[in-house]
C-alpha cells in the first residue's frame, strides 16, 4: 500500500477500469470518474478496494474536469497520478462529417484532458511529484480515414502533453502520451459497426481488413497490457520518460 492517489478518467470504460484495477493491485487510492450514475460507479470503486472512490462528472461540460479533481483532492487530500482516459469515436467521412460530433469529440479527447491537467498540475508540483498519463491512440501519431475529429484530436493530445512534459520538466512531474492500436473495448465495437457502413463492408471484413491489417502482429491488444504501461510511468523507475509517446500498437506504427 502506498498513499498515492490517481484519478482514472473514463474508469468505467475497457481500457480506463484495466488501468483502475492495475493501480489498485498497486496500491494506490483509486479514484474513477465517468459518467454513469451513482450506484454503478460505487459497484465499480467499491470492487476495486475500500481506499477507492466514484466521482460522477461529464468531463465535457464547461466546469467538469476541474469539479472532478476538486472532489477528488477534497476526498483524499491529494492527486498524484492523473489519468486522461476518457474518450469517444465518431466515424464519418470530413464531408458528411457532423459538426456537432467534431465538437464533441475535441471537447472530451482533447480539451477535457487540457482542463483536468490544469487542475491537477499545481498540486503536483508543489508537492515535487506527480504523473500525467494521457491515453492517446496510435491514431496521435498516424491517421486513417473517416476519423477527422478523433485523429485531430489524439495529435492534438500528443502535442499537449509534450507541451506539459517541458514546463514542468524540473519539478518531479512527468506527462506522457500512451498511443495504442485497436483494444476490443466498446469503443472499438461501436467503431467496427461504423466503419463497416463507411467502407461498405461486413463487420468481419471490418475487423479483418481495416483494424487487424492495421496491426502487424494482427492481433487485438489486451487493455491489460495499455495498464500496464501506464503503471509502469507512474513508476520512480519511469521519472526520466517525460513528453514522450509511446506505441503499444503491435507494430502499427512502425511501418
Ligand atoms: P470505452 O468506450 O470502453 O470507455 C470510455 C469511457 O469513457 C466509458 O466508460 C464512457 O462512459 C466514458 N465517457 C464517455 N464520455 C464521457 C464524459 N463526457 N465524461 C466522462 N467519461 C466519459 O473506450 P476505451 O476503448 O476503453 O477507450 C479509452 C481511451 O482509450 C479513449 O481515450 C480512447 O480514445 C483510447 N483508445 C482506445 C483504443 C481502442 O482500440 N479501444 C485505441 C487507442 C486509444
Amino acid at each position: 500500500m502506498n498513499d498515492r492517489v490517481v484519478l482514472v478518467t473514463g474508469g468505467l470504460g475497457g481500457i480506463g477500469s484495466a488501468i483502475a484495477k492495475r493501480f489498485a493491485a498497486d496500491g494506490f487510492r483509486v479514484a474513477l470518474n465517468d459518467v454513469a450514475d451513482d450506484a454503478t460507479g460505487n459497484a465499480a470503486a467499491e470492487a476495486l478496494g475500500p481506499a477507492c472512490g466514484y466521482f460522477r462528472g461529464d468531463l465535457t461540460a464547461e466546469d467538469g474536469p476541474a469539479a472532478v479533481v476538486a472532489a477528488v483532492k477534497s476526498r483524499f487530500g491529494r492527486l498524484d497520478v492523473l489519468v486522461n482516459n476518457a474518450g469517444i469515436q465518431r466515424v464519418s467521412p470530413v464531408v458528411e462529417f457532423d459538426t456537432a460530433d467534431w465538437g464533441r469529440v475535441l471537447a472530451l479527447n482533447l480539451s477535457a484532458a487540457f482542463a483536468a491537467t490544469k487542475a491537477a498540475l499545481p498540486g503536483m508540483t508543489a508537492a515535487g511529484w506527480g504523473r500525467i498519463i494521457n491515453i492517446a491512440s496510435a491514431h496521435g501519431l498516424v491517421a486513417s480515414p473517416f476519423k477527422a475529429a478523433y485523429v485531430a484530436a489524439k495529435h492534438g493530445l500528443v502535442g499537449f502533453t509534450k507541451t506539459v512534459a517541458l514546463e514542468v520538466a524540473e519539478m518531479g512531474v512527468t506527462a506522457n502520451a500512451i498511443c495504442p492500436g485497436y483494444v476490443r473495448t466498446a469503443l472499438v465495437e461501436r467503431q467496427i459497426e461504423d466503419s463497416a457502413a463507411a467502407h461498405h463492408m461486413s463487420r468481419e471484413q471490418v475487423v479483418r481488413d481495416v483494424i487487424l491489417a492495421a496491426q502487424p502482429t494482427r492481433r487485438f491488444i489486451e487493455p491489460e497490457e495499455v495498464a500496464s504501461l501506464a503503471a509502469y510511468l507512474a513508476t520512480d523507475a519511469a521519472r526520466s520518460i517525460t513528453g514522450a509517446a509511446i506505441a503499444i500498437d503491435g507494430g502499427w506504427t512502425a511501418r
